[in-house]
């Protein structure tokens, strides 16, 4: 259902950062200051966060490797000057589900250069006629152990989940003149598929710890507060960032202790998920192959949810994200589409503006088969490039300018 709201503070800043000129919080130098803070990313850096989530395999949700890296997470935010960690507490204890038939694809050892099955299927050949076009390669979710050929990864991957509690960590950039505010930037740290889960979605997690890292630099301000929260359990159905949205959504906004200053849970002015972030190589070709190059025409997809309560403020987000992109990516341009869904936005999307951003579009590309590496023993370090790293680092890009405009930063 449609509802009208009121969107002066959003229309201005998208009206402004369209035309290219400074917006409502903006001085002369604010530019200067952007491209100074998006200089202090670096692909280096972001690959070594990568690497370091990918030390505990999989980190499927309910596993001791899971655990692992959710406090070294926390290490890391805490060494990179977001010392304010939190955690989330929950129990994740679904009802058994009855055993799946095996898709005769889960037990093959996946390889770009063979066929994903052998059911391609061609136009409007997605489901319910949906708007997939071109040719459509199988996917599926891949928990064989023996279908991952490193034996190292194997054996990182080897415990099997169990019910029970589970955590996930966040922290905060308290704004200097806003703090009862806040953008929530989000990813997932778990993941699965008996690999490294460095697609999906370490990319992300470490897109996100590294904006914690520059926004945290001591010589930062920013009015407004910024959260940077790893959500646990999105591969079982977004458990980690639906609890988040229950226990703290009621905070919002509230003094705590009373006349402290302190605001436990700034209100929500924007959730901006990252989840898959490096790998747009294009369509499956007939046989259902995809090269193993990154595709010329590579973007950053920016997605709200058209059918979500607050589309139209989360659609004026997202081509404010475009407009900081085209103004800062260094390699690679981004597009906006209405088809968000299947990431931890979607808790959010009737509370708060939400967008995520993506390396495709996740209902028509990943859903086609376009990224063989998603969920399969292929999610590994190895597997990726440079050119793949630099379109995680592009997204990062767009999403450190975008946030800065909107938060008000400033290098002291
Ligand atoms: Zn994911």
């Amino acid at each position: 259902m449609y509802k009208k709201k009121s969107l002066p503070k959003i229309i201005t800043l998208v009206a402004a950062v369209a035309m290219g000129v400074n917006s409502t919080y903006a001085q002369d130098d604010d530019d200067d200051s952007i491209r100074e803070l998006v200089s202090r990313l670096d692909l280096e850096s972001y690959k070594a966060v990568i690497k370091g989530l990918a030390q505990f395999g999989d980190r499927r949700q309910g596993t001791e490797r899971n655990r692992r890296a959710v406090d070294w997470i926390e290490e890391q935010l805490q060494a990179a000057g977001c010392t304010n960690t939190e955690r989330i507490h929950y129990v994740f204890d679904p009802e058994p589900r009855p055993p799946r038939q095996r898709s005769s694809q889960s037990d093959e050892i996946v390889d770009l250069t063979t066929s994903t099955g052998g059911k391609v299927g061609r136009n409007g050949s997605g489901p319910g006629g949906s708007s997939i076009y071109g040719y459509r390669a199988q996917t599926g979710v891949n928990r064989d152990l023996m279908a991952q050929p490193d034996e190292r990864i194997r054996e990182l991957n080897r415990e099997e989940p169990v019910n029970g509690p589970r955590t996930e960590v966040y922290c905060t950039k308290i704004g200097t003149t806003r703090p009862d505010e806040m953008y929530i930037l989000g990813a997932h740290m778990d993941g699965h598929g008996v690999n490294e889960a460095v697609n999906d979605d370490a990319s992300g997690t470490a897109l996100v710890m590294e904006l914690a890292r520059i926004f945290n630099s001591p010589d930062v301000d920013t009015e407004v507060s910024i959260r940077f929260a790893l959500w646990n359990n999105e591969e079982t159905g977004l458990n980690g960032s639906y609890a988040y949205v229950e226990q703290r959504k009621d905070l919002q906004g509230i003094e705590n202790p009373p006349g402290s200053g302190k605001y436990p849970e700034p209100r929500w002015l924007g959730m901006i998920q990252h989840d898959m972030m490096l790998w747009d190589h294009g369509a499956p070709r007939a046989d259902g192959t995809v090269s193993r190059d990154q595709r010329p025409e590579a973007d950053v997809n920016i997605e709200f949810q058209s059918n979500s309560d607050l589309a139209e403020e989360s659609m004026l987000l997202a081509f404010m994200f475009k407009a900081s992109a085209d103004k800062y990516n260094t390699d690679y341009p981004a597009t906006v589409g209405p088809h968000m869904t299947n990431t931890d936005s979607t808790p959010f999307m009737n509370e708060v503006p939400s967008i995520s951003l993506r390396e495709n579009e996740r209902g028509m590309h990943t859903g086609a088969g376009w990224n063989p590496t998603w969920h399969t023993p292929l999610d590994v370090w190895t597997t990726f490039t440079d050119e793949d790293f630099r379109l995680g680092l592009n997204a990062a890009q767009t999403t450190l300018s975008a946030i800065a405009e909107l938060a008000g930063t400033k290098i002291k």
